[in-house]
């Protein structure tokens, strides 16, 4: 399992070019130490079949050639005797000679022994079948008188014939015996050399598809994430993960770090447009919706009421008695009671209900999904918590409501006007009470 880590890190860490220069070197490191062995062994197996040439042939071949000497000796001898020429038998020596040279041959090689002894066993019987021979041509009735030496020299030369027989069957089989060696070195180095050839060949094939394989999938990898980042569909929680350290291992590194760096501009973007948002839509004092996006929510609103005849009201709130607080204790309590105000507002509605600041000490709240009934009674229920209230500095304060449902026929100003005709009869009702606009 290390090993296999090792060799993944090992190959992770190459370049694309040593990637695909692994398979011939793997294969040099494999073919490389036999084709270094084939060659010396080649070396030996020429050598060899110069011996062949040079050495053991030429033996064989003299070998052969002494056999037929000694059997030319033995006829011209044997004619000699019948013809009752005596001269004919000193012409046998010219072959005697040839026959000695040849043995002489032997004494360099192995055979020394076997041709030393021949060549003892040749003179011997060379001398006595001359000397039988010559006695035989001068007197022809001796042959009982010689029969036992006759009887002994025919035993010498079946023994002579046997030992030069002997030694060219020893010639023969050594000749046997290397010549199926060689056939059987040339053989392993022919069928190993062909087998390792073909098991570099398929393992070639192998790594080189393998490399390809795994390239063509970076490659891929990084055309179709790089046309998503073309396209702006980038997905910021997904990064590149290919563990390499190739060329394509860099580019895929830089393309994280790009998107790494699209991210976190793409957060800051995203505050920031909050940020910018919130100012747009918030009233920079009392931090309730401003106009323009209560504007929006009416719009909203009146167009679900359309779709889906979901009913929704408006409350509008004015604060008793406020200019008061700005002639007794200056605009900036008059400031701090319009936060306080606000608060009170947001802490008591529904997460669902809409905050505004319509203008001056003026505030309206949008409830969606809500009758008159509904916005009456949480007038009633933000008007008695104003009324419960201490604000800083000034105390106590009271504030009039004008609550107004959204009908079949309004818009954003008739529904505001109804609601601001409400909140003028509370006012006028002597202020600190709501009043609907169905009740006018
Ligand atoms: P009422 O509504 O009960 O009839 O009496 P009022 O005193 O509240 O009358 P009016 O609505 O005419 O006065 C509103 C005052 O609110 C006038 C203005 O000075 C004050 N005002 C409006 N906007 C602000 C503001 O942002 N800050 C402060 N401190 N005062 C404001
Ligand atoms: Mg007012
Ligand atoms: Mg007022």
């Amino acid at each position: 399992m290390k090993k296999t880590n090792k060799l993944l890190h090992f190959y992770h860490s190459l370049s694309i070019l040593k990637k695909f220069l692994f398979a011939p070197t793997i294969g040099l490191v494999l073919v490389l130490p036999f084709y270094i062995f084939a060659f010396f062994s080649m070396q030996d197996i020429k050598n060899s079949v110069q011996e062949f040439n040079s050495k053991l042939n030429p033996l064989q071949e003299t070998a052969y050639n002494n056999i037929l000497l000694l059997e030319k000796i033995a006829n011209d001898i044997n004619s000699a005797v019948t013809a009752k020429e005596a001269e004919w038998i000193e012409t046998t020596e010219i072959h005697a000679q040839k026959m000695r040279k040849n043995l002489h041959t032997f004494f360099k090689s192995t055979y020394k022994k076997d041709a030393e002894d021949a060549l003892v066993a040749f003179d011997v019987y060379y001398e006595k079948v001359k000397n039988i021979s010559q006695k035989i041509i001068e007197n022809e009735n001796c042959y009982t008188s010689i029969e036992d030496d006759t009887k002994k020299i025919i035993a010498d030369y079946d023994a002579l014939y046997a030992s030069l027989n002997n030694l060219k069957l020893k010639i023969k089989q050594e000749i046997a015996i290397r010549g199926n060696s060689l056939y059987e070195d040339t053989n392993f180095l022919l069928l190993n050399g062909n087998f390792i050839f073909i098991a570099w060949l398929i393992l070639s094939v192998l790594i080189v598809f393998v490399v390809y394989r795994d390239i063509r999938y970076k490659i891929n990898t990084i055309v179709e994430d790089s046309r998503e980042i073309a396209r702006g569909d980038v997905d910021f929680e997904k990064r590149l993960c290919i563990v390499s350290y190739d060329e394509l291992g860099q580019i895929i590194r830089s393309i994280n770090i790009f998107i790494n760096k699209l991210h976190k501009s793409h957060q800051e973007l995203s505050v920031a447009k909050k940020e910018l948002e919130g100012l747009y839509v918030t009233d920079r004092l009392t931090n309730v919706y401003n106009r323009v996006k209560i504007d929006e929510i009416i719009e909203i609103e009146l167009k679900k009421k359309k779709r889906y005849d979901h009913t929704f009201s408006a409350i509008l709130i004015d604060v008793d008695y406020f200019k008061l607080v700005n002639d007794t204790y200056g605009h900036l309590i008059g400031d701090a009671i319009l936060k306080e105000f606000a608060a009170i507002l947001k802490e008591n509605v529904r997460n669902t209900d809409y905050v505004g600041r319509w203008g001056g000490e003026e505030f309206i709240i949008i409830c969606p999904q809500t009758n008159h009934n509904g916005a009456l009674s949480l007038a009633e229920h933000l008007r008695s918590k104003i009324e419960e209230s201490n604000f800083t500095t000034v105390g106590k304060k009271t504030a009039s409501f004008g609550v107004a449902e959204c009908g079949e026929k309004d818009d954003i100003t008739s529904l505001i006007d109804n609601a601001d005709k409400a909140l003028y009869r509370a006012k006028k009702g002597g202020r600190n009470q709501v009043v609907c606009c169905n009740q006018l």
